[in-house]
């Protein structure tokens, strides 16, 4: 068996002993003789796992009992949908445009109400977070929109931005779990789980129960109204069953690595080998100012596209996968997420430190 050092932006690394124990149960879950992907979503086993999973998630980032958590599909990109159809109660909101996730979530909201773009960091291609705190927040917005740590640009929000009272909204989707969070301070924090948690198919919404209303846009599906899902236990209909069971064993173990402060810390460290690196390097430099950095998405150029290639190449060769940056900015990325050992970083930085003596 072979396992090579996955720099996947997503779906991304998964903790190996989270991958064995599945494996281990494969055939035979917990003395039921059957695979949770063979189970009825409405068995006491499963209903025994998503019980677990939500409340291992309440217990790692403190989520008060106020909020639902919902495990949905669709991926985050519904979610783009699914916030305006469900939160737009004056037709009004407030988009901070930071990348390419946030954008689309943008183009796609202003095709339910009035969509206010108040801050963007498009001119100098999305390298920076724009500052938050003193925005032309409307009177009237029913929410103000991020996209917390920006996948394909590798930046993140330090401080959340001065909503000046309105609901903040946030994608976490490459964030997830990767540091402790106040939950209060949010509306909704949503992801989808392929980058920092578990495989692709399942999508977390983390919502404070007074925005859960039947007072949503007209004609918005039954599957895409929030109140559907938390009504339900998140089982109106067949939910994404061996997803949920994997995010579990993920919820399970970052408790037993020590919570979200250590995960925190690890994830401080392990970037901090990479960013270092990449600030003495005569090679390679970071595409992104070091307030805005991201924990988990590092990218990085040469400054020739043929020598990106060439490293990219080896690097493959080497053992070190899915480093070619996001195919509209180029480049490479790393990405580092929680389940990446500081091993695989060190390993990384040893090996673009050989590619640079030769290629210099
Ligand atoms: C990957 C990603 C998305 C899109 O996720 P899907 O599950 O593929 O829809 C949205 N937002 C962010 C921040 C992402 O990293």
């Amino acid at each position: 068996m072979k396992r090579v050092y996955n720099f996947s932006a997503g779906p991304a690394v998964l903790p190996e002993e989270v991958l064995k124990e599945a494996a281990a149960e494969m055939l035979d879950y917990n003395g039921t003789g059957m695979s949770v992907m063979e189970m009825s979503h409405r068995s006491k086993a499963f209903e025994q796992i998503i019980t677990e999973a939500e409340q291992d998630l309440r217990d790692l980032m403190q989520i008060p009992d106020n909020y639902k958590v919902l495990f949905l599909q669709g991926g985050a990109s519904l979610q783009f949908a699914m916030i305006p159809m469900n939160l737009m109660k004056n037709g009004v909101a407030d988009y901070i445009v930071t990348g390419q996730w946030a954008k689309k979530a943008f183009q796609e909201a202003s095709k339910y109400g009035k969509v206010n773009k108040i801050a963007t960091s498009e001119d100098k291609t999305f390298s920076y977070i724009p500052d938050c705190s003193d925005l032309p927040v409307s009177e009237d917005a029913d929410y103000v929109y991020i996209c917390e740590n920006n996948t394909i640009y590798g930046t993140k929000y330090k401080t959340l931005p001065n909503t000046k009272g309105k609901t903040l909204v946030a994608d976490v989707s490459s964030c997830f779990l990767s540091e402790p969070v106040d939950v209060t301070k949010y509306g909704v924090i949503y992801g989808g789980v392929q980058k920092n948690i578990g495989p692709a198919g399942v999508v977390i919404v983390i919502i404070r129960e007074d925005l859960i209303t039947e007072d949503v846009l007209p004609q918005t599906p039954t599957m895409m109204q929030y109140k559907t899902h938390a009504d339900a236990g998140s089982l109106y209909n067949t939910p994404p069953a061996y997803g949920i069971y994997i995010c579990g064993k993920v919820f399970k173990w970052l408790k037993k690595m020590g919570g979200l402060e250590v995960m925190k810390q690890r994830n401080e460290e392990k970037a901090k080998i990479l960013y270092d690196f990449l600030d003495e390097s005569k090679l390679f430099k970071g595409t992104v100012g070091k307030k805005d950095r991201s924990l988990m998405n590092v990218p990085f150029v040469t400054g020739d596209a043929d020598l990106d290639a060439k490293f990219v190449k080896e690097a493959k060769e080497a053992g070190f996968e899915n480093l070619k940056g996001h195919r509209t900015v180029g480049g490479m990325r790393a990405s580092i997420y929680n389940a990446m050992p500081k091993e695989g970083v060190e390993k990384l930085v040893e090996f673009m430190k050989k590619f640079e003596a030769e290629n210099c």
